[in-house]
């Protein structure tokens, strides 16, 4: 045996794919990885010059600088993209999204900026069930077709992993069909889609009053037939939506069926939805606009739940309360950010723009804010173990920017960094 070893020494494995030459290589590495990145953590990670990652397949088997590099695993088979000193960091992870729906609300957002109030344009139809009358009209072959040319324009902003919620059918069979959706809109393209149902997204016209009595029909009805189809399940604690009592029995009848847990608090008022949440042991705690100290050390101390932050909400609708990130971060409140992506509060796909505005009005730093999109994204969804991070094992979801310099990427507002998106090991052609 020792003679044939020696004869025909083991050829080693090449690599199926190989980014070379990345100026700043932005692992997001180095910190703990039992738990989301919290004070100094969302700083400390590690960004390596002039560096590489190559994979196998859809996982990551190697990262460090060129230097490094096993020449002799770059084969003819190999995939070799340059970066030629470019920025190269993890695919972004959009964490809450209300990606499939019908319509938009484009005509409303022009009466909101003729001066006329949400509640005006909700007394006259508008808002929120306007939404839900044309998803309940739309076949599902129409709603599949929205779902996946949302998903492109988000791949081609570096999303590689998305959260989508339902929540615009307030009825069973139209709620069971966004998440069917949500998932079949998975299945036919490249980014790994998250389905999380919100079904308590506001109390149907049918339940008018009746607000409990919607989560009862909910729990009893629609949550089992979702276990294995849903990951999530959220509601939206809010005044005029569900309250705080009501949120905590649904909530927890969710987790005693085996589902992950989120909710929507603190958006418009503070009324202890987020801390109540954690301590239910949420995923994530979405919004947190108007989230106190107190709930907010409540939250840390819960250990795992994320504050997810969505600045382009407040920026949308005018209003001038942003959560308070800054806050948060010194509190040790593990934090992540996202769009919220919705037709009624946030039409924007852009990540990167809401990453700049959680600097420019939540005090995030560059480091915080990039981790924010990356690895503690992958917390709020649980996936920190498979995503958010370039580390060996990892699936290679990865991004080269069209940049030199990482402290560029909140600097150049709205614009679409991307220079090519790779998920799961493939190099995404037309980005
Ligand atoms: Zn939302």
């Amino acid at each position: 045996m020792q003679l044939r070893a020696s004869l025909f020494p083991p050829c080693p494995v090449p690599y199926s794919l190989l980014i070379r030459n990345c100026g700043q290589l932005l692992t997001l590495a180095g910190g703990p990885t039992d738990r989301p990145l919290t004070g100094a953590a969302l700083t400390d990670w590690q960004v390596l010059t002039d560096a590489f990652v190559a994979c196998e397949g859809e996982r990551i088997v190697a990262v460090g600088p060129m230097a490094a590099l096993d020449e002799a695993k770059v084969t003819a088979e190999t995939v070799v993209v340059d970066a030629g000193g470019r920025v190269v960091m993890p695919g972004l992870v959009e964490c809450h999204t209300h990606l499939v729906f019908a319509g938009n609300r484009a005509q409303e957002f022009q009466r909101k900026l003729q001066g006329e109030s949400y509640l005006d344009i909700l007394a006259s139809g508008g808002g929120i069930l306007s939404t839900v009358r044309a998803t309940r009209a739309a076949s599902e072959a129409e709603l599949l077709a929205n779902a996946l040319r949302h998903l492109e324009g988000f791949r081609r902003y570096g999303i590689t992993t998305l959260e989508a919620k339902s929540g615009y059918g307030l009825d069973k069979d139209t709620e069971l069909r966004l998440v069917r959706v949500a998932r079949e809109a998975g299945r036919r393209q490249p980014v790994r889609v998250v389905p999380t149902f919100l079904g308590a997204h506001v109390v149907p016209p049918e339940y008018k009053g009746r607000g409990a009595a919607y989560l009862d029909f909910l729990a009893t009805e629609v949550l089992p037939e979702l276990r294995g189809e849903a990951e999530f399940v959220d509601i939206f604690c809010e005044e005029g939506a569900f309250s705080v009592p009501d949120s905590r029995r649904y909530l927890a009848r969710a987790r005693e069926l085996g589902f992950g847990l989120k909710i929507h608090a603190e958006q418009l008022h503070d009324l202890g939805g987020s801390a109540m949440a954690a301590e239910l042991g949420a995923v994530s705690v979405d919004h947190c606009d108007y989230l106190n100290a107190a709930d907010a050390g409540r939250i840390a101390a819960a250990g795992a739940t994320v504050a997810v932050l969505l600045p382009l909400v407040p920026l949308f609708l005018r209003q001038s309360t942003y959560a308070p990130g800054r806050q948060l971060i010194e509190q040790g409140v593990p934090v992540a950010l996202s769009t919220d992506f919705n037709p009624g509060s946030c039409p924007s796909k852009n990540l990167w723009l809401a990453l700049s505005v959680a600097c420019l009005k939540m005090g995030f730093t560059l480091k915080e804010a990039v981790a924010a999109v990356t690895l503690n994204a992958a917390w709020a969804l649980n996936r920190a173990a498979e995503i958010g991070s370039l580390v060996v094992g990892k699936r290679a979801d990865m991004l080269v920017l069209d940049l030199r310099d990482y402290q560029e990427i909140p600097y150049w507002l709205g614009e679409n960094p991307v220079q090519q998106v790779i998920i799961g090991g493939q190099a995404q052609q037309d980005s």
